[in-house]
């Protein structure tokens, strides 16, 4: 048996009506995320090295400080990791500095003889490898790494539970298909834990699902737009009036959209 702990929380998920379990799933472990980050995290020095390491994404930034509470371990959590960062940056510009410098007081004939060899020129060098530095800070998120983390060992549970509980799979058949993202993600899952046979199974049964359920949500969307149409002003709304939030999260996964 897979581990209980990922277990209870995929059924639970599943039997929601909702247009994708996962999204139900992710945005979960992205609350417990964001709450642990402002709180318990804030004791633990693994926690922080990583904080002051890795920082987070712009939409966890957002979520951190819209939270409203706990500005002091908020601020905390962003002084140490400008530490960090900031002493990186500058021992990165001072190790080249001489070198810039020399470059920015060469004469014209030594610049000529300079463009000529651009890979052995000491400022674009520099510039490149800060380049990638900030990259790869504008990559890295704590939260965003610990729900990865997290999802995978969700999908493994998915899979693994369609085809050993008879049950979860008359559960998840029953479901309106997934996000993109998610959809996405099971395909990826079903290559990494199933076998051959399984994966083709799985993957007839996912695909025709989640092709109706794309039909029905593109028809929800359609008698939207419809009902502008004073035609149609006294038909009714059926499924359509929140046809927006809907279909949005459909195709781009959790999404914050005010109501
Ligand atoms: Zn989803
Ligand atoms: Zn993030």
């Amino acid at each position: 048996m897979k581990e209980r702990i990922y277990t209870i929380p995929v059924t639970d998920a599943f039997r929601e009506d909702c247009e994708c379990p996962l999204c139900l799933l992710e945005e979960k472990l992205e609350s417990d995320a964001l709450e642990y980050t402002l709180g318990p995290s804030m004791m633990e020095s693994d926690s922080r090295i990583e904080t002051n390491r890795k920082g987070f994404c712009s939409r966890h930034f957002t979520k951190l400080y819209n939270m409203q509470k706990n500005r002091l371990p908020l601020g905390l959590i962003i002084d140490t990791h400008l530490v960090e960062q900031i002493g990186i940056i500058r021992e990165m510009t001072e190790k080249s500095l001489p070198m810039i410098k020399k470059e920015a007081a060469a004469t014209a004939m030594e610049r000529i003889a300079g463009s000529l060899k651009k890979d052995r020129n000491e400022t674009v060098q520099f510039i490149n490898a800060m380049i990638e530095k900030l990259s790869n800070l504008e990559k890295t998120c704590t939260i965003c790494e610990k729900i990865d983390w997290n999802m995978e060992k969700f999908t493994d549970v998915i899979l693994y539970l369609f085809f050993k509980e008879p049950d979860f799979k008359e559960l998840f058949m029953a479901k309106k298909g997934f996000c993109l993202p998610h959809l996405k993600r099971l395909l990826e899952g079903s290559l990494k834990y199933l076998n051959n046979r399984n994966r083709s199974e799985f993957i007839i049964a996912l695909m025709s699902m989640q092709l109706t359920h794309m039909d029905r949500i593109r028809e929800e969307v359609y008698w939207f737009t419809q009902k502008f149409d004073y035609k149609n002003k006294d038909a009714p709304w059926g499924n359509s009036q929140d046809a927006l939030p809907r279909s949005i999260r459909k195709i781009a996964g959790p999404a914050d959209l005010v109501r």
